[in-house]
């Protein structure tokens, strides 16, 4: 008997397995969608971005989502008590935002299911609660996967091409033992809230966040008087703190500025508290014979400019247009995503070097004081622009405010002591017992912090 051969099996269904099933299974591709879990299903990762509306539009998702969820302005980040705000109508002549210069902050459990739901009506086979297991390869060539559902029955899938979609848990990277830890290793560090904002910038959907001395906090309003909480401290600082990650989360809420002030006194934790460990890596190849990766699972970098989602529909979005300019039922040959790869290294530098700035200044006051004095004006607007998902086209002004940063903070010195009101004794000295181990793991974090925080330190060589 002959076995059947898909266009398209897609590993994981989130934001960047939905989007390349939406899309091809839209132009007639036979597409095949492995998801493990059940959806509806946590997710971290709410704060999107104004370029990622242009891509809803294309998938015909954008209604659902504004009905869905709370209008974003803009992000506004706190330097000490300074603040410096990103509005979204405040781009460039380039941005590629004007007709939709707002986004959304979203609950990303039903968020995935809107998009994973279009998928499924435009005719994409979606399977949940079935893990890929294996690759089968055929002379080198990736051409399936092996299935198992959550009943138990394992069976072989072949198809033209394997799109990687699995996230951090980056199943064909990590098994070909091509994925990179980046230094330096940081964590995220989150939970959910139920209170009431005091801030009106955050009842107006802005998302807030505070930075401290090599790291931050974000507070951000869900639906229904919630809040999602959380910090990126590096693994190192975490460690010497001696607190657990519940432990220490509390402590930040209530003692942190933004945390403590932002949210009613009445707030009560309604969540575990949950864990990503080792946030920063990559992986060697974006692509191989008969497999790309996109999104998460091709490489993952710090959130602080809620970049994930957006890079996540983007690089989908990119491997589907390159997949349906080829006739169909044709190989699919690896050079194809030659351009793919260069592309998304060119965002992965840019968004690294910006990252890059804003934790050097986290660290200085000379580098804030530059920051808060350029609002307004050319400045704001490119910083706008980079900061709504056009990642493609700044780099060169992303250099210079990196290199900027770097010769203000070595010409001003880099002393935490000049930075006193950024690095609280809190966060780095304990100032009552914990009783819980400082481990990355407790016994009250879910299976699903637990695992990807593992995972990611297991599957990944250091750089
Ligand atoms: C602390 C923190 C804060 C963040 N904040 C933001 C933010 O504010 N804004 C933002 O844009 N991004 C944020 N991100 C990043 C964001 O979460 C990700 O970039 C985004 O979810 C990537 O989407 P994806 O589709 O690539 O992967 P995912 O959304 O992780 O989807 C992958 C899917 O694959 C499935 N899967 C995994 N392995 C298998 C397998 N073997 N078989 C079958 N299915 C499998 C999983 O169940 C999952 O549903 C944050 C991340 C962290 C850690």
């Amino acid at each position: 008997m002959q076995m059947k051969q898909h266009d398209v099996v897609v590993l994981g269904g989130g934001p960047a397995g939905s989007t390349v099933a939406t899309l091809m299974a839209s132009a007639g591709h036979d597409v095949v969608v492995i998801e493990k879990e059940h959806f509806p299903r946590f997710h971290i990762g709410e704060s999107l971005l104004p370029a990622t509306v242009n891509i809803f539009e294309r998938l015909g998702v954008h209604e659902p989502i504004r009905d869905a969820f709370i209008l974003k302005p803009g992000g506004k980040w706190l330097y000490g008590s300074k603040e410096v705000p990103g509005e979204f109508s405040n781009y460039d002549s380039k941005a590629t935002f004007k007709q939709n210069p707002y986004s959304y902050l979203v609950e990303r459990s039903t968020f995935d299911k809107i998009l994973i739901d279009r998928s499924i009506e435009v005719g994409a086979d979606v399977r949940f609660g079935t893990e890929v297991t294996e690759l089968i390869s055929d002379n080198g060539r990736v051409t399936g996967v092996r299935c198992v559902s959550d009943q138990g029955a394992e069976y072989d899938l072949h198809a033209r091409l394997v799109v990687d979609a699995s996230g951090l848990r980056s199943v064909i990277p990590s098994k070909l033992r091509i994925r990179i830890l980046t230094e330096p290793h940081r964590m995220g560090i989150y939970a959910q809230y139920a209170a009431k904002p005091t801030r009106d910038d955050m009842k107006a959907g802005w998302f807030i966040g505070q930075m401290f001395y090599d790291g931050w906090t974000w507070l951000l309003l869900l639906p229904g008087d919630r809040f999602s909480v959380g910090t990126v401290m590096t693994v190192d600082r975490f460690k010497k703190s001696g607190l657990s990650p519940t432990a220490m989360l509390e402590r930040l809420v209530k003692e942190n500025p933004l945390l403590n002030e932002g949210m009613t006194a009445d707030r009560e934790r309604i969540s575990e508290v949950m864990v990503t460990g080792n946030m920063g890596n990559s992986s060697e190849r974006l692509f191989g014979d008969g497999w790309v990766a996109v999104g998460d699972a091709a490489y993952f970098i710090d959130p602080c400019y809620s970049s994930g989602v957006h890079l996540a529909m983007k690089s989908a979005e990119m491997v589907a247009d390159q997949v349906m300019a080829q006739p169909k039922d044709s190989m699919i040959e690896a050079s194809l995503f030659t351009q793919y790869e260069k592309d998304m290294r060119h965002h992965e530098k840019t968004v690294h070097n910006m990252v890059d700035a804003f934790y050097i200044a986290s660290r200085n006051t000379s580098v804030q004081k530059m920051v808060t004095s350029c609002q307004g004006g050319y400045f704001s607007r490119k910083f706008v622009t980079f900061v709504g998902g056009d990642f493609q086209k700044n780099s060169s002004y992303v250099s210079r405010i990196r290199i900027y940063s770097k010769i203000t903070a070595r010409l001003f010195g880099n002393d935490p002591t000049r930075a006193a009101e950024n690095h609280p004794k809190y966060l780095h000295q304990q100032t009552e017992p914990s009783h819980e181990p400082a481990e990355l793991h407790t016994a009250n974090e879910t299976e699903h912090a637990g695992a990807s925080a593992n995972l990611v330190s297991e599957s990944c060589e250091k750089r």
